[in-house]
């Protein structure tokens, strides 16, 4: 069976269906499920991957995202934010007792943040929007 790439406006209509009948969808891999199945026409499939449904659910702020994390390699250097593709910006944080700098990494974009120690997201949590 042959899979279809679908625009973004289809996409983004698709995911608002979405969280019409669900106020919360407990995994990314659930979503694109979801999503999926709403996309689908009798003629034809469509299949769109996780990446760009998180990027498309902050470009449009569609909804609220819980971001998992595990620990991972500090060693590791990290230009683009894992979540959204995002450029991370540097911020340093000086302890209040002075001396000790921690160096933290942000994305303005979806608030995804690590230090040192590289927060390695596994899992996202869709929330419906609770701002509209
Ligand atoms: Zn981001």
């Amino acid at each position: 069976m042959a899979y279809h790439i679908a625009s973004d406006d289809r996409i983004i209509q698709a995911i608002r269906r979405v969280f019409k009948k669900y106020r919360q969808v407990s995994s990314q891999t659930r979503l694109k499920t979801l999503v999926e199945k709403e996309l689908q026409t009798k003629k034809k499939n469509f299949q769109v991957t996780g990446a760009r449904l998180r990027l498309l659910i902050f470009l449009h702020r569609l909804a609220d995202v819980e971001i998992h994390t595990r620990e991972g390699d500090p060693r590791k250097i990290l230009t683009r934010c894992p979540v959204c593709t995002g450029s991370l910006t540097r911020v340093k944080n000086q302890t209040i007792w002075g001396g000790e700098v921690t160096l933290e990494f942000r994305c303005k974009n979806c608030g995804y943040w690590t230090g040192k120690k590289k927060r390695i997201p596994t899992r996202y949590v869709f929330h419906k929007n609770t701002s509209k």
